[in-house]
């Protein structure tokens, strides 16, 4: 019963996801890399010309949820964003990545994603 109880959360978190939906191919979402651990696209409410979020196609809810297998795709996460801001021309100019962890920080979709920003002038302190 209790291990029924488990596998019943566990559906139930990876149903209710917007980003496991769109790796899915459910939603559609403009790509811009995709390969056997990571899918980046265009959000969709971009807050730069360049404004893409890398994400891993395995369901991880926060960075709290991450465990020290993670290290490599956390790494190529980084990576990935690295080439990405070469292909669109903005690695000389500058770039930020941004990990937003739970709601103070203003996470409002709960599968881990890294934001690419890039193509202005980006402040600090951040909002
Ligand atoms: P965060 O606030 O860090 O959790 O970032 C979630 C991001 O997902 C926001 O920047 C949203 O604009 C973006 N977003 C929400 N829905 C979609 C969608 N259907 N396609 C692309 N990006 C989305
Ligand atoms: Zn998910």
């Amino acid at each position: 019963m209790g291990l029924e109880f488990g596998i019943w959360d566990v559906d139930l978190s990876m149903a209710d996801c917007l980003f496991c939906t769109i790796i899915s191919g459910a939603i559609p979402a403009t790509l811009v890399h995709q390969d056997d651990d990571l899918i980046a696209f265009r959000d969709i409410n971009p807050q730069a010309p360049l404004h893409v979020l890398i994400v891993p196609k395995r369901h991880i809810a926060t960075l709290n949820d991450l465990e020290p297998g993670d290290d490599a795709l956390v790494g190529s996460m980084f990576r990935r964003a690295a080439a990405l801001a070469q292909a669109h021309g903005y690695h000389e100019r500058g770039y930020r990545t941004v990990f937003n962890c739970n709601r103070e920080a203003g996470q409002t979709v709960f599968h881990v994603h890294l934001h690419l920003l890039a193509g202005r002038g980006l402040g600090w302190p951040p909002g």
